[in-house]
C-alpha cells in the first residue's frame, strides 16, 4: 500500500466535481482503497508521499489520435478535410513504409503520450503492419492502456497506401491473433473511414471483430464531405453508422466514433443502441473539419462522449486542453445554432477526458475508491495574489497549462 497527500479532484459524476482538500489517498494493487482526511492508526507506518497544495487528478484518456501524423502536428491547418489528406496526411503515412522512421516517431509519440498525462488512448496507425506493431509493442510496453489499430483503406487514397482487400484482412488478421493478449494495449479493427473501404474490406473486418470479439475505431460522420462520399458509395444504408451495423461491426467490443459532428437521426440512433463512443476532437473539428459536434445535445440524449486531440488535425498534443476547447465550442454552437443545443460546463468536459472515457480502459479516470489508480500531479497554480481552490487549478490547468504543470504521474500499469 501507498499513501500520497494532496488537494485531490476527480468526477463524481457528470455535473459534478469531488474536492477533497489536504486528504490522503489510499492505493493497494493498484486500485485506490480509500481517501482520508486523517490517516487511521493502523495505516500510521505507511510511508506518506506528501504533494502539499498541488492537486492530484486521474489520468486523462485520448480517444481519437493518429501516431502516424505526430510530425504533422500544427500545419496545414488553413486546409479543409480532403485537401488535407491529399496533401498533407497520406505522404506522410506513406513513409512508414519504413520501419526506421516509424520507430523514431513512435518513441516520440508515446513518451509525449506520457508527458501530457495521457495514460489511456486509442490510437490509429498506417496500413503498415510492421511500423504499427512497432507501436502497439511501445504503447503496451510503456504501460499505456489502450488500443491500436492498423488501418483497414482500399480505395479512393494514393496507390501506395492502398491494400488489396484479401492482403489488408490476412495482415489485419495476424495482428489480431499476435497482439489481442497483450496487458495493456491491445488490438482494435479501424476502417479509416466508409469514403476509403470497400464493402468486400468491411464486411471482412466484421467477419474478423467476430471472430476474435474486438471492437472498432473509425471516423463516423466526421464532415459534410465524408457522410455524403459513404452515402454515395454505400447507397443501401441511410447513414454513415449503418454501414459498420450491417457489417457487424458494433457489437463485439468498445466502438469509438470520431468526431460525430453532423449526426443524422439513424446515426444517432445506432450509436446509442450499442452503447458506442463518440470521439470529440474540438481544435481538429475548427482546424481541418469546420463543424462543431452538439455535445450538450448529445449528451443529453445519453450518447457516450470521450474527448480526442486528433493529432494532426488537431494540433495540441494533451487531451486535457480539448476539455477547456470543448467548452468554447459547445457555447460557440449554442450561440450561432441556439435551439436544441446547449453550452456545457467544465464539469462535463473533465468527466468527458477522464471518467466516462476511462471506463473503456478497465475502469480508470477516477480517483473513488475501487478505480484503477492512473493519476497525475499537476502543480498549484494559484497567483501570488491569488489562491485558487483546487477545482480552478484544475479548470486554469486544462485552458492555460502545459506539460511543465504537471509534477508526478502514476500509472497502476508499471
Ligand atoms: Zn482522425
Amino acid at each position: 500500500m501507498r499513501i500520497i497527500h494532496a488537494d485531490i479532484v476527480y468526477s463524481k459524476d457528470r455535473e459534478n466535481l469531488a474536492v477533497h482538500r489536504g486528504s490522503f489517498i489510499a492505493v493497494e494493487n493498484g486500485k485506490v482503497k480509500c481517501i482520508w482526511t486523517e490517516i487511521p492508526e493502523e495505516y500510521r507506518d505507511v510511508p506518506v508521499t506528501d504533494h502539499g497544495s498541488d492537486v492530484l487528478i486521474p489520468a486523462f484518456s485520448d480517444l481519437h489520435v493518429h501516431a502516424p501524423q505526430y510530425p504533422n502536428r500544427g500545419f496545414g491547418m488553413d486546409m479543409l478535410l480532403a485537401d488535407w489528406l491529399e496533401k498533407f496526411t497520406f505522404p506522410m503515412e506513406a513513409r512508414y513504409a519504413d520501419p526506421e522512421f516509424a520507430k523514431l516517431v513512435y518513441d516520440a509519440f508515446v513518451d509525449n503520450l506520457l508527458a501530457c498525462g495521457t495514460m489511456h488512448a486509442c490510437v490509429y496507425g498506417t496500413v503498415h503492419t510492421e511500423a504499427t506493431s512497432y507501436l502497439i509493442e511501445r504503447m503496451d510496453k510503456k504501460g499505456i492502456k489502450g488500443f491500436v489499430g492498423k488501418i483497414g483503406m482500399d480505395r479512393n487514397a494514393r496507390e501506395d497506401l492502398l491494400e488489396e482487400p484479401g492482403k489488408a484482412l490476412r495482415e489485419t488478421e495476424a495482428f489480431l491473433e499476435k497482439y489481442s493478449g497483450n496487458k495493456n494495449t491491445r488490438p482494435i479493427l479501424t476502417p479509416r473511414f466508409a469514403p476509403s473501404c470497400t464493402g468486400e474490406l468491411i464486411n471482412g473486418l466484421g467477419r474478423l471483430g467476430k471472430k476474435y470479439n474486438t471492437g472498432m475505431q473509425t471516423h463516423l460522420v466526421e464532415s459534410r464531405w465524408e457522410a455524403e462520399q459513404a452515402r454515395l458509395l454505400f447507397p443501401e444504408c441511410a447513414c454513415d453508422t449503418e454501414i459498420y451495423e450491417r457489417a457487424g461491426l458494433m457489437d463485439n467490443g468498445p466502438v469509438i466514433g470520431g468526431h460525430f459532428i453532423f449526426p443524422s437521426e439513424d446515426d444517432i440512433r445506432i450509436l446509442k443502441k450499442y452503447d458506442c463512443y463518440a470521439a470529440h476532437c474540438p481544435d481538429a473539428t475548427v482546424s481541418v473539419i469546420a463543424g462543431i459536434m452538439p455535445a450538450g445535445a448529445l449528451l443529453d440524449r445519453g450518447i457516450r462522449i470521450g474527448l480526442g486531440t486528433d493529432i494532426s488535425a488537431g494540433h495540441h498534443t494533451g487531451v486535457y486542453t480539448q476539455a477547456g476547447r470543448s467548452v468554447q465550442l459547445s457555447k460557440l454552437k449554442h450561440f450561432y445554432e441556439p435551439d436544441g443545443n446547449r453550452a456545457i460546463t467544465f464539469p462535463e468536459a473533465f468527466w468527458m477526458a477522464t471518467k466516462q472515457s476511462g471506463q473503456l480502459f478497465g475502469g480508470t479516470g477516477s480517483l473513488e475508491p475501487g478505480s484503477v489508480f492512473d493519476a497525475i500531479v499537476i502543480r498549484d497554480m494559484s497567483d501570488a495574489a491569488v489562491k485558487l481552490t483546487p477545482e480552478q487549478t484544475v479548470e486554469r490547468f486544462c485552458y492555460a497549462g502545459t506539460k511543465e504543470d504537471i509534477r508526478e504521474r502514476y500509472m497502476s500499469s508499471i
